[in-house]
């Protein structure tokens, strides 16, 4: 069901309270990446644009329930005046009767932010108490953070159901790029999962084996796929645990429509180190005391030519360390395969969205989704509770 938006209210003159995901990356108190913060922007103009007054709610780190001074707002609300032109007021609390008499000052198109919502520890239990609290700073609520919605917080869920409350663009742009993808994709539909464990993504693997067309699997994971088969991985990382569960994803393939690949050929280092020992082997042909660490050049043209013949590709997960630069180029020529195809391009996961941007191809793929988890989950085929909280259109 569609979720109203910020387009569906008369802001004249209201209070927005807007939940952001403004959790950036810090080092020693400086911003090293505001991508998020510009994320929501759009929204944040609209808002005021529309003679809203707005109230900012974030969290940011993980302060474990009390105040930690180096995850304060106050410089994020310094950061936020520079992009927009415009004061952001700061408090250093986040509700009661500080943060109430804070925001009855506001004029429309004033900013505030107030103080990170996991100071309290009422947040993250999704107390009551807290969203009530919440509630009282604005008219209506907006949820422009998508990469925390698969949270149920006081932030993110309680205060949804005391308000009339609506997406922001942000939000609304991510449920629709990864909704489409899995409610009517365009065929072939092809996804490729790496990344480092398979018991992460189970349930994504499972859940897409009755969508896609084709299964591309890549990165450690692959290697608990191997081991599953009897192949001889050496001290590849794989997890002997999870053997069962591939068991019962490769029956689920034998049932579906779906074909899975896995890697024929692979990078193999004798350490997990840029400057190790390393060679090109056929995927049944890893010694002894070597680790995969990469997928091979046969297996980059074959997952490619797969992805040019698709109309809807969805990439997760790296296909190998890609973070030392020897290990880099499977995840690369599957980066260069997005950029060069044609089809609706999605990608998703916190470290597949670090590499593409790494090698400056995130602008030549349709999506790229700013939620690690909440995507995850999506792709899960759950539902998000900061977005079933949030008002359906009528
Ligand atoms: P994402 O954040 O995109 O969902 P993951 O967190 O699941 O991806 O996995 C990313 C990590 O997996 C990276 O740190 C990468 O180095 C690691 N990885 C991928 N392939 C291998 C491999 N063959 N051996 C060891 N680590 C790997
Ligand atoms: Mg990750």
């Amino acid at each position: 069901m569609a979720k109203q938006t910020i387009r569906d209210i008369d802001w004249n003159g209201k209070r927005a309270l807007v939940r952001v995901d403004f959790n950036v990356p810090l080092e020693n108190g400086r911003i090293t990446d505001d991508t998020r913060i510009r994320a929501a922007l759009p929204t944040i103009q609209y808002l005021l644009d529309q003679n809203a007054s707005v109230v900012l709610m974030s969290h940011l780190g993980r302060p474990k329930k009390k105040v930690v001074d180096s995850l304060r707002l106050a410089p994020i609300a310094q950061h936020l005046s520079n992009l927009i032109d415009q004061p952001v007021k700061s408090i250093p609390v986040t509700t009661g009767a500080d943060a109430t008499a804070a925001v009855q000052t506001l004029q429309p198109k004033d900013v505030l932010i107030l103080e990170n919502t996991r100071f309290d520890p009422r947040e993250e239990a999704n107390d009551q108490s807290m969203a009530q609290e919440l509630a009282e700073l604005g008219d209506v609520y907006v949820n422009d953070a998508f990469g925390a919605a698969h949270r149920a917080h006081a932030s993110t869920e309680g205060v949804a159901h005391l308000l009339p409350a609506v997406s922001g663009f942000l939000m609304e742009k991510e449920l629709a790029e990864l909704g489409s993808l899995l409610a009517d994709p365009e065929r072939p539909f092809i996804a490729i999962i790496g990344g480092a464990k398979i018991s992460d993504k189970i349930g994504v693997i499972t859940n897409l084996l009755g969508m896609v067309d084709t299964l591309l699997i890549g990165g450690g994971m692959a290697n608990t796929f191997l081991l599953a088969q009897g192949v001889a991985i050496g001290d590849s990382l794989a997890e002997p645990d999870a053997v069962n569960q591939v068991h019962e994803i490769l029956s689920l393939v034998g049932n579906s429509r779906a074909e899975l690949l896995l890697p024929t050929d692979c990078v193999i280092a004798d350490a997990m180190d840029a400057n190790a020992r390393k060679n090109i082997v056929n995927i049944h042909a890893v010694p002894a005391g070597w680790r995969i660490l990469d997928i091979g050049p046969e297996t980059v043209a074959t997952f490619g030519s797969k992805i040019h013949g698709a109309k809807t590709v969805l990439w997760n997960g790296p296909m190998g360390y890609f973070e030392a630069a020897p290990f880099a180029e499977g995840t690369r020529g599957i980066a260069q395969a997005l950029a060069e195809s044609t089809a609706r391009t999605v990608v998703g996961g916190g470290d597949s969205v670090a590499a593409i941007e790494q090698m400056n191809l995130a602008d030549k793929v349709t999506h790229i989704s700013t939620g690690g988890g909440a995507s995850l989950e999506l792709l899960e085929g759950r539902v998000l509770p900061g977005v079933a909280a949030l008002n359906d259109k009528s």
